[in-house]
């Protein structure tokens, strides 16, 4: 199995490749932001999806997003 190669973009704008200390730094840091996030809103939005629809030239978008912000969660 090829596991996947994870990219940051360094100080000229070129991506490098990330050592597995620095993915593993990333995603503590990921994960401490989305608890402060959680703390500040006061809810977990991931928690509370509201499916959305509608159609806009012809075109049908869907996906969820927050049901108490409105946050943009995953879109379909
Ligand atoms: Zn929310």
């Amino acid at each position: 199995m090829k596991s996947c190669t994870h990219y940051k973009m360094d100080a000229d704008g070129n991506f490098v490749e990330m050592t597995p200390e620095e993915v593993e730094k990333d995603r503590i840091k990921g994960e401490r932001e989305l608890k402060e996030k959680i703390k500040r809103k006061g809810h977990d939005c991931s928690e509370t999806p509201e499916f959305y629809e509608f159609w806009e030239d012809g075109r049908r978008y869907h996906g969820w997003d927050c049901s108490i912000c409105g946050d943009l969660i995953h879109t379909g």
